[in-house]
């Protein structure tokens, strides 16, 4: 395997920090020491790792301080820049089978917690004692989340929610779902975030598909009949969805970028390493052009993406116009996205028949690559808000 252990940085990106160097170090040393040695077994076990296993990639996790990365210290989290954050979300994207699933963390909105919902349940998922899990997709809203027809109606105790959520991705193990539905008020629905425990009555799993990656939890599709939640469960405000999925979207794109990029180094090292000793009609199948040349698109094709992200977590983190860092999220997402499949797909190729073998890390990435295309918004979604940027916020502000 060619993984380098050594933490080296020959060149690194403008402005980055010793900081954000010395977390990037500690996270690619987990990856290598933690991660990538259980990928295999995690494969052949259909994802799932022994109990014993997930504790002590937790355990490590924490020790690594690597636990909870943009959440803020006062609730357990590392208060890491967007910078720091991508470049660890990068040393994520180097492993398959998303066995740092299990590294504690929770989504962005508990940012707008209050004091009692974060001592309920942020501070504990941040330690590793609960899962957190996000639920607005449904039926007939998908890429159009504003078609959603989960209700929210209020009551005398509360808000009574009604629904059927499609996708719930860590939906099996979490203890926690925030819930995206509509308070309907003066005849006019204000989508809205709830924060619904799991154990409530009313809450039902109604079906659990399996899907292409091998992954540590499922996606399930769950039932909300008549879930009593409480006046303080809300979280960002009645009517504050929209705003809080657009900061949610931002996140979970730019992170698809960089783990992206970090899934094109990874692919890119085993398969030079590869192809540079296998031998086949006499030469080396890397001097082959039909081997090495798809491999250089796919280099450059890593290196420009990894500017490019890094541009917009840097963006972010100088305070830059979130509208416009929503569209360059956006353009990272699309071109890492689709890159790093076809990055996968060469890959395959090169390693010929031992591509296919699940054993293989280019055959993990090509099916888990590919939900990237779909997930946080279709890859036609991300051209449609890059469009739009175009006209709205004009082509140099999109570009530079
Ligand atoms: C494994 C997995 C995990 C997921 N996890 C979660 C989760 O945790 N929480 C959650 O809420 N959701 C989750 N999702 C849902 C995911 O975000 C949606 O699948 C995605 O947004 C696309 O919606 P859809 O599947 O309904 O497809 P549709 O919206 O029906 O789209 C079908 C096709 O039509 C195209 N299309 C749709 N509208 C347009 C348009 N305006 N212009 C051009 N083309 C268009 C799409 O690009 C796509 O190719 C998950 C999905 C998967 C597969």
């Amino acid at each position: 395997m060619a993984v380098t252990a050594e933490v080296e940085l020959l060149y690194p990106i403008p402005g980055l920090s010793e900081r954000a160097l010395e977390i990037q170090g500690r996270a690619r040393r987990f990856v290598d020491d933690v991660l990538i040695p259980r990928e295999e077994e995690a494969e052949r076990r259909g994802g799932i790792l022994p109990d014993e296993e997930i504790a002590e990639v937790k355990h490590e996790a924490i020790a690594a301080s690597l636990n909870g990365g943009l959440h803020s210290p006062q609730h357990g989290g590392q208060g890491w820049t967007r910078t720091e954050w991508a470049l660890v979300e990068e040393q994520w994207g180097r492993s398959t089978n998303a066995i740092s699933w299990h590294v504690p963390n929770a989504y962005n909105v508990w940012d707008h917690a209050s004091e009692a919902q974060a001592e309920r349940y942020l501070r504990p998922a941040l330690k590793g004692e609960l899962r957190d899990a996000y639920a607005v997709t449904e039926r007939d809203a998908g890429s159009d989340p504003s078609r959603i027809k989960a209700t929210a109606e209020r009551t005398d105790a509360g808000f009574r929610i009604n629904g059927e959520k499609w996708f719930v991705t860590s939906g099996d193990v979490a203890s926690v779902l925030i819930v995206m539905a509509n308070v309907i008020e003066g005849g006019s629905p204000l989508p809205t975030l709830f924060v619904v425990d799991k154990g409530l009555p009313g809450i039902e799993t109604i079906d659990d598909p399996d899907f292409t990656h091998t992954y540590p939890d499922r996606h399930p599709t769950i039932l909300f009949s008549d879930v009593e939640v409480g006046p303080d469960d809300v979280i960002g405000g009645v009517g504050g969805g929209d705003d809080l999925q657009r900061d949610w979207f931002s996140e979970e794109r730019l992170g698809i970028a960089a783990r992206g990029v970090g899934s094109m180094w990874r692919l890119l090292e085993e398969t030079v390493d590869w192809a540079t000793g296998r031998e086949q009609g006499g030469s080396r199948i890397f001097d082959y052009q039909g081997v090495s040349f798809p491999l250089a698109d796919s280099a450059a094709d890593a290196a420009a993406g990894r500017l490019l992200t890094f541009q917009v977590a840097a963006m972010i983190d100088a305070g830059g116009d979130p509208k416009l860092a929503h569209h360059k999220a956006s353009m990272a997402k699309l071109f890492v996205s689709e890159s790093a499949w076809r990055c996968a797909d060469r890959c395959v190729q090169a390693f010929g028949g031992r591509g296919y073998m699940r054993s293989n890390v280019a055959e993990r990435f090509l099916r888990e690559l590919r939900v990237d295309r779909i997930w946080e918004g279709t890859s036609e979604i991300q051209r449609l808000i890059i469009a739009r940027g175009l006209e709205r916020r004009g082509v140099e502000r999109i570009l530079h």
